[in-house]
């Protein structure tokens, strides 16, 4: 018998990772945590909604744990279809597709709308899922600077491609801010792209009642935008969509790869889905209610004020921002801590998200404990 394949090249990688401060573990969750939530996507604060909670129980007890096979064999429920309507009908959109998950639906969609014959222009801070798209895509890619509109004009005036797909999200993940999206869907119509606008972190937050950054700015319903989003942020479950027209939905269950081959979403994070869009739908103040305490983050942690419920505080070296993440979590803060490569280097951060359910003693704690652990990082 030969010897198995060394793995010893794991044990460099993981001490060069070690060495640069880039090595991460798994912080389990304990049930009974007392920690202030400021690292969940939970933007609504519904995950633990009675009303959700027995939307999914609900759901689970009709269809059973898992969704038993893809969406076009046996994994589609009246549920998935509801789901699809309701969402769809709420942003504007003509139609909807349900996915596993977000990131899944952008892989679907890109894949099926781009290829050979179209050039792909996505965003520099577009999220991960969507990098991953264009390179799965085989289509010509081209990064735009972020936010960079006069880039995206170019490269769309000067292809050789019969069609074009810029890609975008609407609310950067890492930053916070907002795409220029109706400059880049000008630019879109005059050179005939189509626009995708990943609204992961839109839908629940930005718009009017949590409808997303595409209806705020106008665009909801247009043929020519493609909107994909998450069901595991505002909407407090899990798996992702594709709205948008009819047409673009029937082109999808025919080609898109993680559609076609992806086992249909459990119908339990549908019902929990459906449950946290209605309450959305009943309680739209809950939308404007996270902006407001995105702002309380800000004033607190001095930053700039910020156009969605993320707010980044950038500490520069990634060891810093690890050390003031442990500092905050010994006082009974959770807070995220991005490092690279989920941003650029030399802006390792805490990422603070901002829920509609935090209480004024939450924010007293925060304001005390980030006072303290900041003041110690910036020195
Ligand atoms: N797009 C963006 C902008 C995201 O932040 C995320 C989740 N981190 C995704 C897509 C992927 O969504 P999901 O977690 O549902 O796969």
């Amino acid at each position: 018998m030969t010897a198995p394949v060394s793995l010893a090249w794991l044990d460099d990688a993981a001490e060069k990772r070690r060495v640069a401060g880039l090595h991460r573990t798994l912080l389990p969750r304990t049930s009974g945590s007392r920690l202030v939530d400021l690292a969940s996507n939970d933007y609504l604060g519904l995950v633990r909604h009675p009303e959700v909670v027995a939307g999914a129980a609900a759901a689970l007890r009709r269809w059973g744990a898992g969704s038993t096979g893809s969406r076009l064999v046996t994994g589609t429920t009246a549920e998935h279809e509801l789901l699809e309507r309701e969402l769809a009908e709420f942003v504007g959109a003509e139609a909807g597709l349900v996915f596993a998950s977000g990131y899944a639906a952008n892989l679907g969609a890109v894949t099926a709308l781009g290829g050979p014959g179209t050039l792909i222009v996505s965003d520099a801070g577009s999220h991960a899922s969507l990098v991953d798209a264009c390179r799965l895509s085989r289509s010509r890619v081209q990064v735009a600077p972020h936010a960079d509109v006069e880039f995206v004009e170019t490269a769309l005036a000067t292809r050789a491609e019969p069609r074009a797909l810029v890609l975008t999200d609407s609310v950067f993940s890492a930053d916070g801010d907002l795409a220029p999206l109706q400059a880049l869907h000008r630019v879109c119509r005059a050179h005939d792209a189509l626009l995708l606008v990943d609204e992961a972190h839109g839908v629940g937050v930005r718009g009017v009642g949590g409808r997303g950054l595409v209806h705020e700015v106008g665009l909801a319903g247009e043929p020519d935008v493609v909107v994909t989003a998450t069901l595991s942020k505002s909407l407090a479950a899990q798996g992702g969509i594709v709205l948008g027209d009819s047409r673009i939905r029937e082109h999808l269950i025919d080609t898109a790869r993680t559609f076609i081959f992806d086992t249909g979403l459990a119908p339990a994070a549908v019902g929990a889905a459906r449950s946290a869009l209605r309450i959305l739908r009943e309680q739209p103040e809950r939308a404007t209610a996270v902006l407001q305490r995105a702002a309380d983050l800000a004033r607190i942690t001095g930053v700039d004020a910020p156009e969605s419920a993320v707010v980044s505080v950038i500490l520069g070296d990634p060891t810093i921002a690890v050390g003031a993440a442990a500092a905050c979590r010994e006082r009974g803060l959770h807070v995220g801590c991005f490092r690279p490569p989920s941003v650029p280097a030399g802006t390792s951060r805490l990422r603070l998200t901002a829920r509609a359910d935090l209480e004024t003693a939450d924010l007293d704690l925060i304001a005390s404990v980030l006072g303290d652990v900041l003041a110690e990082a910036r020195v």
